[in-house]
């Protein structure tokens, strides 16, 4: 992965953008250097059911219950994406509706 990062910056130190896309590429090339780059193989992308169930990984941050059904706010402490989960209590199983945020 550095070599990659080392290699993205010698190839775009030069190229001439405006200051706020410089600032963008800026901010994404720190977080690639500080190692927060968004693991490629996090659970959270292709997890959609009960978000207390996946070991830890991901965090219920706000909870809105309704009759029958609650919307939730969960984030990705291995990743830091965020989602808004949908849960159906009105079935069997319940049904969970995922939405990135
Ligand atoms: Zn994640």
């Amino acid at each position: 992965m550095a070599a990659h990062v080392d290699a993205l910056v010698a190839a775009t130190r030069n190229i001439a953008l405006p200051p706020d896309r410089r600032a963008t590429l800026d901010h994404y090339i720190e977080r690639l250097q500080r190692g927060h780059a968004t693991p490629p193989r996090c659970p959270c992308q292709g997890y959609r059911g009960d978000p207390s169930q996946l070991g830890g990984t991901l965090r219920i941050t706000g909870r809105v219950t309704h009759a029958g059904w609650s919307e939730m706010r969960v984030t990705c402490d291995a990743c830091a994406r965020s989602f808004q989960v949908t849960e159906d209590v009105g079935y069997h199983v319940p049904q969970y509706d995922w939405r990135a945020l």
